[in-house]
């Protein structure tokens, strides 16, 4: 495994990271016995950074890493969020941001969370994040129940905006940088570089759409861009390459990204992930993924109040 430091922070992650979304049950029913053993695979391969949610599975995703990870918490850099807690359950506030990393921690069973997002900023008002939520989460690292502050979401640029006046140690993009899209650099890599704030990619595989078994069933992407995604699947697997090494890696080429988050439950998904680290993408194959990419190129979804949305 490869670690890089995250921005101007002390913290170093794992270049592949562990999400753990699909933990609480996002992507379908799953095995809990082999995903706990998916999450201590991992930690012996070197995947040390971990990004959970309150969201995830609504507390399900947090109370099973929580318990996953016991006896071994010294060994990973531990991310979790507020401010989602449902599909259309937001609360930025300042007295939710304290109860909730209260709550977390119990989850966790943990006394520190070494990273804290505010989740899916594009949902709440942009100025309570800025004024409100950001200041309290540093009221709360002053405690020493937190180690850094961030912000996800999907809209670039109000993650762009909000990073720089607000002044976070990380943001955390997700199905902006993959084989499918990739305009994260257009609106906010050269920004957070610029700031020396920390960048996280999350969902290479662009939720699901890049594996064999396709979008789960709520995924928000047009149905052209999920027909897509089918199709560099099958070209890649006409070519013998396995879809998520391929495209895992093309995630791990880029030279600012600290970690790319992908969402795993199984072994086998930990074991073939990590063969990611030694795979070359070949310029001509992905000459031909962007040749089916084209048509679908910079498409997106609308996600958050209008004001915030990119869409
Ligand atoms: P992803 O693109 O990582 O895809 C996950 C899906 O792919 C799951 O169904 C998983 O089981 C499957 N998968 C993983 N490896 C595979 C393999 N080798 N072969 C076949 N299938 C494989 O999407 P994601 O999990 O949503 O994103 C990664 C993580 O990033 C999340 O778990 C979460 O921690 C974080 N995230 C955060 C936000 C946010 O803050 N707004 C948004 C999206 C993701």
């Amino acid at each position: 495994m490869e670690y890089r430091r995250l921005g101007s922070t002390d913290l170093k992650l794992s270049k592949i990271g562990f999400g753990a979304a699909p933990l609480g049950g996002e992507y379908g029913a799953l095995d809990l016995a082999e995903a706990e053993r998916a999450v201590h695979k991992a930690i012996d391969e070197g995947i040390t950074f971990f990004d959970t949610a309150p969201y995830y599975g609504r507390t399900v995703s947090e109370e099973r890493l929580g318990k996953m990870l016991e006896g071994r918490r010294d060994k990973v850099v531990l991310a979790t969020k507020i401010g989602r807690y449902d599909k259309a359950s937001f609360d930025f506030s300042a007295e939710r941001v304290r109860t909730s990393v209260d709550e977390s921690l119990q989850r966790l069973r943990t006394d520190h969370i070494d990273l804290i997002t505010a989740h899916d900023i594009e949902f709440g008002d942009r100025e309570q994040v800025i004024n409100e939520t950001i200041p309290a989460l540093r009221a709360v690292q002053k405690t020493g129940k937190v180690r850094y502050v961030g912000i996800s979401g999907l809209p670039l640029r109000m993650l762009a905006d909000v990073a720089v006046r607000a002044r976070v140690d990380n943001v955390l993009s997700y199905c902006h940088y993959n084989l499918l899209l990739r305009d994260l650099d257009t609106y906010l890599t050269p920004v957070v570089e610029a700031h020396g704030i920390g960048l996280v990619n999350a969902s290479p595989l662009h939720m699901g759409v890049l594996t064999a078994q396709g979008a789960p069933p709520w995924h928000p992407a047009p149905d052209v861009v999920k027909e897509a995604g089918r199709k560099v699947v099958d070209l890649l697997e006409r070519r013998d390459v396995y879809p998520a090494v391929a495209a895992l890696r093309f995630s791990l080429d880029h030279p600012y990204i600290s970690s790319t988050l992908v969402g795993m439950v199984t072994t086998l998904e930990v074991e073939t992930n990590l063969k990611a680290m030694d795979f070359k993408l070949d310029p001509a194959l992905l000459a031909e993924i962007d040749a089916v990419v084209d048509p679908v190129k910079g498409m997106s979804w609308p996600s958050g109040t209008p004001d915030n949305s990119d869409v």
